[in-house]
């Protein structure tokens, strides 16, 4: 494949730059996962005529912040002055939603709808842009995953963008209720949002 060039200015570099950044910051399981999430990425971009660069960029820092301390996280909610109750949850919430602090301070990315992306990436919202469906799906059918419903998820990730958002997101609070996981309110308005008939 050629090298996928950035030209939209969404991150000051190139994407071997982007990803040596990323590559830092992770293990290598994770720094993995994000670059199947990538490959994903890009081939549901060129599928929903969404911009390859942003969704590119989107994927490979979607986790970046994924194994910062809980202390880093707190100091960034205050120094930021995020929502407070934001205190009340752990990394699976914050490495998305306060993640993206992370992203745009330390990698210079200031595009919204990248960074909108990265916030959304873990429970969704009720009211997703493609980019954020294309993250949030790929995340979830990347080759990696080996669920038992993830060729599932993947067939129908290339077929019907929104329908597997839909598919996610009850497979998702499926497997969260099963394990008496406390749900994050913002995953039950996704679940209304893309799941509920009525
Ligand atoms: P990853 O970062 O690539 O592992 O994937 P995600 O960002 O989608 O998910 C991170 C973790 O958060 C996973 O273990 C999910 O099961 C978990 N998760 C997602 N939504 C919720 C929620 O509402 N409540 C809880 N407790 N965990 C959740
Ligand atoms: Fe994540
Ligand atoms: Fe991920």
């Amino acid at each position: 494949m050629k090298e996928l060039e950035y030209f939209g200015k969404y991150f000051p570099g190139t994407r071997q730059e982007l990803i040596s950044a990323v590559k830092k910051s992770l293990g290598r399981s994770r720094f993995e996962h994000v670059l199947r999430v990538e490959k994903a990425a890009i081939k549901l971009a060129e599928l929903n005529d969404v911009s390859i660069e942003k969704a590119s960029i989107a994927a490979l820092t979607h986790d970046y912040a994924k194994e910062r301390s809980d202390s880093e996280f707190k100091e960034t909610i205050k120094e930021y002055s995020l929502d407070p109750d934001l205190l009340n949850w752990g990394n699976f919430i914050w490495h998305g939603v306060v993640g993206a602090k992370i992203v745009s301070n330390e990698l210079k990315i200031t595009d919204r709808e990248i960074l909108n992306a990265i916030v959304r990436h873990t429970v969704g919202a009720p009211e997703m842009t493609k980019l954020d469906q294309i993250i949030y799906v790929a995340d979830f059918v990347e080759d990696g995953r080996d669920f038992p419903d993830a060729q599932i998820a993947r067939s129908l990730a290339y077929a019907d963008l929104k329908a597997a958002v839909s598919f996610e997101t009850k497979h998702t609070l499926q497997y969260l209720m099963s394990s008496n996981k406390t749900i994050y309110p913002t995953a039950i308005l996704t679940y209304n949002a893309w799941v509920a008939g009525q």
